[in-house]
């Protein structure tokens, strides 16, 4: 059976910088939980960081593979220098995707480590630009699919034909 990575905020966990979940309620994905397919899992708890945390944006707008190549820093709204905790949590991410076989994940959409689709822009002014987190570059160039919790259906679809 194929296992997913799944972003611990969209389970229910209070991981969020700010305390709190994005607790999904997809049907698939609660299938799959059933089936004991999911592991979640929280990138920037697992890297170090503490719950609440400030808030935290790709300087410039960047994309993950800028920070993995050390082009960009991630900065917290007090300018701290996060990068190195957010690049431990991308590995921790990729240590289990990997030790569970993992070749796909659904991860939380805009966040700095989870977005797939977007990412803050490093205004810290709630404006989205195009581009992917930390852990889902890390995880994509080790040949892992990953998928927002708006995209579930085509993360099954996917699964599917994996498992064909
Ligand atoms: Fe959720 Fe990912 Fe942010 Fe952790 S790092 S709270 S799993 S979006």
């Amino acid at each position: 059976m194929e296992r997913i990575l799944v972003s611990a905020c969209l389970m229910g966990r209070r991981v969020r910088y700010d305390g709190g979940a994005k607790t999904s309620r997809d049907a698939l994905l609660a299938e799959w939980r059933e089936q004991g397919r999911l592991v979640p899992f929280c990138p920037e708890v697992e890297g170090g960081l503490p719950t609440p945390r400030p808030a935290a944006e790709i300087e410039g707008g960047a994309g993950g593979a800028a920070v993995l190549a050390g082009a960009a820093r991630v900065l917290t709204t007090e300018g701290e220098d996060v990068t190195g905790a957010f690049m431990a949590g991308a590995q921790a991410a990729l240590a289990v995707a990997t030790s569970f076989g993992i070749k796909l994940a659904v991860l939380k959409e805009g966040s700095p480590s989870c977005g797939a689709l977007s990412v803050y822009d490093g205004t810290f002014r709630g404006h989205r630009t195009p581009g992917q987190g930390v852990t889902t570059s890390l995880l994509e160039l080790h040949g892992i699919r990953v998928f927002t919790e708006d995209h579930v259906a085509e993360a099954g679809a996917y699964l599917r034909a994996l498992e064909a």
